[in-house]
């Protein structure tokens, strides 16, 4: 369905817990208090929204979290979302430590892509970044993903202090038939406690490597990355650079929280709660329709767009694992 500026939103984010088996520094450095476990959506009322979702146009769903793979019964979740009438695309996002257990049965239940978080390839800064994770274990995942031709993107924080970990990040776009995507630290929760970079000075940096780096224009799954490629590199290199360029104008995106939370917009704690309107206690096909006016009624309050370079109009307090990123 379109907003009231034009755009087509078509994309929802599903948080499946705000847990997670790592403590990235940029987004739950430390153990928080995590939901309780009644707070959280069943799987039933997650894929109630999602039928809800569907009429009204929402057909691309991205399994995110916390660590998705960390909730029980989330790989046969994305099973059931993907068999359900009209769904384009579902997609995960992980740390990939669990992920090489999982794989066999997402590649069966045909998963449309994987984004592999990885910020760095220093097996101690990569413990370090994240609390302990275990670089190996990471690498394994993506090569076996790779290799089974499941369409696999890493996602790389661009953090001043792994500035000497873009080319070898890169390296990954010409070993494997992969996108290497660079995102811009965004000012929401711990990210406002570390120094990132901008795509300028990345581009900057890659384009020495590879001269003859050019963009594409073009669009390539959900959203807002933008892309160049090198006669060098099997892959793409992406950019998701919400600070430097703003994407906004663009946006085709809703958020879910674990507990039910619709949000229309990353930078603002605005939104719908659906929770109560899935435990209503009615039927399945009211409590269908009254989802779906809520959630036509969030996508009319989405905003124009984001705030990241006004800190004091940033009215989202909550972490990027609260949220699902
Ligand atoms: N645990 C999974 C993972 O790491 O991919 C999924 C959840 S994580 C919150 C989703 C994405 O959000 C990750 O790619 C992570 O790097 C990104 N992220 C977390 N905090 C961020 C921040 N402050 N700015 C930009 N991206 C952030
Ligand atoms: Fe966990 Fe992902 Fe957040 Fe890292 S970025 S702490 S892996 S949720």
């Amino acid at each position: 369905m379109k907003d009231k500026w034009g755009r087509t939103i078509d994309y929802l984010r599903l948080s499946l817990t705000d847990r997670c088996n790592l403590r990235c520094r940029y987004c739950m450095p430390e153990a928080l208090a995590s939901v309780g476990h009644d707070a959280v959506l069943r799987y039933e009322e997650m894929l109630l929204i999602c039928r809800a979702a569907l009429a009204l146009g929402i057909d691309r769903f991205k399994i995110t979290g916390g660590e998705p793979l960390v909730r029980k019964g989330a790989v046969a979740f994305m099973k059931a979302l993907k068999e359900m009438d009209g769904v384009r695309s579902v997609t995960l996002t992980t740390n990939g430590l669990l992920l090489s257990e999982a794989l066999p049965d997402l590649v069966r239940m045909g998963i449309d892509g994987i984004n592999i978080s990885l910020d760095s390839l220093d097996e101690r800064q990569y413990a370090s970044l994240t609390g302990g994770g275990e670089l190996s274990v990471v690498r394994q995942a993506l090569e076996q993903a790779a290799a089974q031709c499941v369409n696999v993107k890493v996602n790389a924080i661009l953090l001043a202090e792994t500035r000497d970990q873009i080319l070898p990040l890169a390296e990954l776009a010409r070993t494997y038939p992969i996108d290497v995507r660079f995102i811009e630290l965004m000012p929401i929760g711990f990210g406002t406690t570390l120094a990132g970079l901008s795509e300028a000075e990345t581009l900057s940096l890659l384009v020495r490597a590879y001269p003859d780096l050019a963009a594409t224009g073009e669009r390539r799954g959900n959203g807002p990355a933008s892309y160049y490629q090198s006669r060098y590199l099997q892959g793409r290199i992406g950019f998701i650079a919400a600070n430097t360029h703003a994407f906004c104008a663009s946006c085709n995106r809703l958020r879910l929280t674990s507990t039910g939370f619709l949000k229309p917009c990353l930078c603002y704690d605005d939104g719908v709660d659906l929770r109560p309107l899935v435990r209503s206690g009615q039927g399945e096909d009211a409590i269908c329709q009254a989802l779906q006016h809520a959630i036509a009624q969030a996508v009319h309050e989405k905003p124009a767009k984001h705030c990241f370079g006004e800190q004091d109009h940033i009215s989202e307090h909550k972490t990027m694992n609260q949220i699902g990123g």
